[in-house]
């Protein structure tokens, strides 16, 4: 079985994230980036399909500017066994869909059995990429699963819902998103870590993907900075902090 893992570079979530005002993107510069947490999720279930089944293929792939390749190297020494990087200075600022778009070009050309992705990113947290594929790929997607059991025959989840658990399936090749409820990512240990130097990453263009050509649909007109946090208040209890308290969080809705 080929699995592709969809990975997104993304600001550290433990820092606090800045907009570049002048072009409504991130600024990568002013934090560090990271594999987005839900995205080593997603690579620890491949990873466990590879050790009960050690003819299992894991690719890790990513659509993100020219350091995004660290990303790929993390999953590499996490026990991927390839990486794909779609890397285009035209791709810069992508919206969901030039990046759906794209992404699923990508795959065409990979070609693989079940696609595994996040829900939803930490950073645009537009939770429709995934989606988007499914549709241009024209293949079934189970998102969102709390669980799911991947095998030759197909892929049977579970799905938590407010109404209740919905149990889901599809054949391959299919699409999955995995939720926060998926198991911790194992951390690469000292072998994966050399190895993962030697392991290929394939670079590829959006011409090379025949991609369409053309802009996002989505562009930000305007930016406004985050006026700075308001202090808190403190509460010295005189003996009326409890009904102060009280009236605060009924007059801001929090109760
Ligand atoms: C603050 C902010 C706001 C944004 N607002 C919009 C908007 O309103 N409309 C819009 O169209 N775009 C928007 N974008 C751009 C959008 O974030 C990018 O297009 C992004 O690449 C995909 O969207 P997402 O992060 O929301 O993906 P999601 O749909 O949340 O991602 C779900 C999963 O898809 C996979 N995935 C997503 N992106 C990639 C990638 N580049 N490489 C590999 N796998 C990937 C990952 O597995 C991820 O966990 C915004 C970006 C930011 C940072």
């Amino acid at each position: 079985m080929k699995i592709v893992v969809l990975v997104k570079q993304v600001p550290d979530t433990a820092e606090e994230r800045k907009l570049n005002l002048a072009t409504g993107q991130l600024d990568r510069e002013a934090t560090d980036s990271v594999v987005d947490e839900i995205n080593e999720r997603a690579l620890e279930a491949a990873l466990r399909l590879k050790d009960a089944d050690k003819g299992t293929e894991v690719v890790a792939m990513t659509m993100g500017p020219a350091d995004a390749v660290q990303a790929l190297r993390k999953a590499l020494s996490m026990g991927a066994d390839s990486a794909v990087h779609i890397v285009d200075d035209s791709l810069n600022g992508a919206d969901t869909g030039r990046t759906a778009a794209t992404l699923a070009a990508a795959l065409r050309v990979t070609g693989f059995d079940v696609v595994l992705a996040g829900n939803e990113s930490t950073d645009g947290r537009g939770g429709v990429v995934p989606a988007m594929v499914a549709e241009h790929l024209k293949l079934p997607l189970l998102g969102s699963l709390v669980s799911a059991d991947i095998a030759d025959d197909g892929v049977h989840g579970v799905r938590q819902g407010e109404g209740g658990t919905l149990t889901v399936r599809a054949a391959l090749p299919a699409i999955v998103t995995v939720t926060e409820r998926f198991p911790e990512a194992r951390f690469p240990n000292f072998k994966g870590i050399l190895t993962a130097k030697r392991k290929p990453v394939t670079t590829l263009s959006a011409a090379e993907l025949d991609v369409p050509a053309g802009v996002s649909r989505t562009v930000v007109v305007a930016t406004v900075e985050r006026p700075p946090r308001a202090a808190g208040r403190k509460l010295i209890d005189d003996g009326t902090a409890a009904d102060e308290l009280a009236e605060f969080l009924v007059a801001n809705r929090l109760v």
